[in-house]
Parts: C-alpha cells; structure tokens; sequence
C-alpha cells in the first residue's frame, strides 16, 4: 500500500529541514508522496520537486495561510498550487512582511518585559521570508534565555501571554478564493486543534474543498468525528505529521501516513475542476 504525509514544513518557514533533508527523510519513512506546506511561503516547493524527482517520489506543491473567520483563526492549507500564480505570489509576499513587522514587535515586548533578545538574533536564525514565533523561541533558547522552546512559548509566546502578538489575517473566504484562483484546492487545517467546527459548513459553501482528518495532535477519536463531518459534507479528506524536523529526537515526518487513494480523489477533483472550467469556456 502507498501512503502520503501532505503536511510538512522546511526552513523556508519555520520547518528545520532543508528541502533535500526532508526529502531524504521522506524517503526513510517509506513514503510514495509528500506535500510541502510552509507558512505564507512557496519558495521551498521548486526544490522539494527537483529532490524528489531525482527519487521517483510524487510531490505536490502547497502552503498553508493562516486565516480568520469570525474572528476565529484557522490554517488553510492550499494543494496542487500554481507556485508562479502572481495573485498568490502578492499576497504572500504581503503576509511575509506582516509577519516580519510581527517579529519586531514580540522582541520589543520581549525586551520591555527584561529580557535582552537581540531582533536580529531572530532574523539570523530564522534566515528566510516567513518568520513566526518558533524562530523567536530557537532564538530565546539559543541565547539562554529560556530552556526550552516549551518555556519560551510558555512564559511570552502563546496566546494571551505577555509578548504574543496577533497578525492581521486574511479572511478564510478570501484565502479560499486565492487557492482557487492560484488552480489548488482548499483544505482546513487541524481542525481538532483550532476549534473550528462551527465554521466548517460557511466555509463548505464557500467552496473549501477538504478537512485535514488525520494529524499529530489528533486523537483517533477526532480523526474518526472529522471523517464523518467529511463525508457529511462531501469533503476531501487529508492527513499530514505537521513535521517541523526532529520532535524529541526524531523526525515526525511519515509517522501520519495517509492512504494514496485520499491524493488520488484529490486529482480526481481537480481534473473535474480543470475540465469544467474548459468546458464552460
Ligand atoms: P506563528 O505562525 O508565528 O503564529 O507560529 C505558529 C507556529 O508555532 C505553529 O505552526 C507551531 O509550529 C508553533 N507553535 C505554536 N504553539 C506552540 C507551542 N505551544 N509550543 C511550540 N510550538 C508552538
Ligand atoms: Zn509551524
Ligand atoms: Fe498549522
Ligand atoms: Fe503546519
């Protein structure tokens, strides 16, 4: 049987594998596809597809946009996008600037409350366009000014914590319609861990394609309750590790494994889309 993880980050955002490592890993894992899916960045996609080529592996170029609903946030992930889509490409490179101007601030607040972190210890760590909160945790830790990145987030960086910062975001529905235009589909992100399921029909009628049943922080009986909202709804089902490199020694990569027949539903999807369109032409 042939499994994929479509989601997993590399250090184009605030993943720590470069996109050959994860590459590398993907294939110790024994997996037959992979998506990549960055924070509000695509940029790692172009490598991520040469290495795994040059493996024979099938890889499907994605990103995942942190968005709102209501004010609610939520993580769309987006799949099988066009990664030259100039609409996309914009509005990420805008995203990319929110969450630099975010970085600035958190380490203000950092600094006011005592703590000496230099901002461009964060930026030299985190050393790509899509910086976010785990980079300013490495950075703390590096600096001895935590233990761990449990701590950083802890004492400064949750929610609701003294130097937590909220970004501006795009609406869900907007977000949608920038999948769709870039050619991918539009899937929620861990729903069991934002607590989005009341949101889940407005954005079925806004046309999300698919919710993420299966992740890391998912128990078997959520996955098993946002399998029946999926089928309830006619809903694509994906499942990804969220690996961002080693988790307590290991990598998290392939430890969710999603059964093939899930990416090839996807493709079903998208060729109807593809075929509509031209047919409505
Ligand atoms: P940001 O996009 O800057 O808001 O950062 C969100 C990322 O931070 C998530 O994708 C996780 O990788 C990480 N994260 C969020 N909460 C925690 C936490 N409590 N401990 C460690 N990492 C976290
Ligand atoms: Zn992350
Ligand atoms: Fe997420
Ligand atoms: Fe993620």
């Amino acid at each position: 049987m042939k499994f994929a993880d479509l989601h997993l980050h590399t250090n184009f955002s605030d993943g720590t594998f470069t996109p050959e490592e994860l590459v590398f890993q993907a294939q110790k894992a024994g997996l037959a596809c992979i998506a990549v899916t960055d924070h509000d960045s695509v940029e790692a996609c172009a490598r991520v597809a040469a290495a795994c080529a040059s493996v024979k592996m099938e890889f499907i170029p994605g990103a995942e946009l942190t968005a709102e609903y209501d004010d609610t946030e939520l993580h769309l992930l987006g799949y099988f996008l066009d990664t030259h889509n100039e609409k996309l490409l914009t509005e990420i490179a805008r995203f990319q600037v929110v969450r630099q101007s975010r970085i600035h601030e958190m380490v203000a607040r950092i600094n006011e409350l005592g703590t000496p972190l230099q901002v461009e210890s964060v930026f030299a760590l985190a050393n790509c366009k899509s910086p976010g909160r785990p980079h300013v945790a490495r950075a703390m830790v590096k600096a001895g000014f935590v233990k761990n990145l449990d701590e950083a987030f802890e004492r400064f960086l949750k929610k609701g914590r003294p130097a937590w910062v909220p970004k501006s975001k795009i609406s869900a529905l907007e977000a949608i319609e920038l999948v769709h235009q870039a050619g991918g589909l539009a899937v929620m992100a861990h729903p069991g861990l934002n607590r989005t399921d009341n949101i889940i029909p407005a954005l079925v009628a806004a046309g999300m394609d698919g919710i993420e049943c299966f992740h890391t922080k998912h128990s078997t009986a959520m996955s098993e309750r946002y399998l029946e909202i999926a089928d309830k709804h006619h809903l694509l089902v994906t499942g990804g590790s969220d690996c961002h490199g080693f988790s307590k020694g290991k990598p998290l990569i392939g430890t969710v494994r999603l059964p093939y027949e899930h990416v090839e539903r996807m493709k079903e999807r998208i060729n109807r889309r593809i075929a509509a369109s031209a047919a409505g032409r």
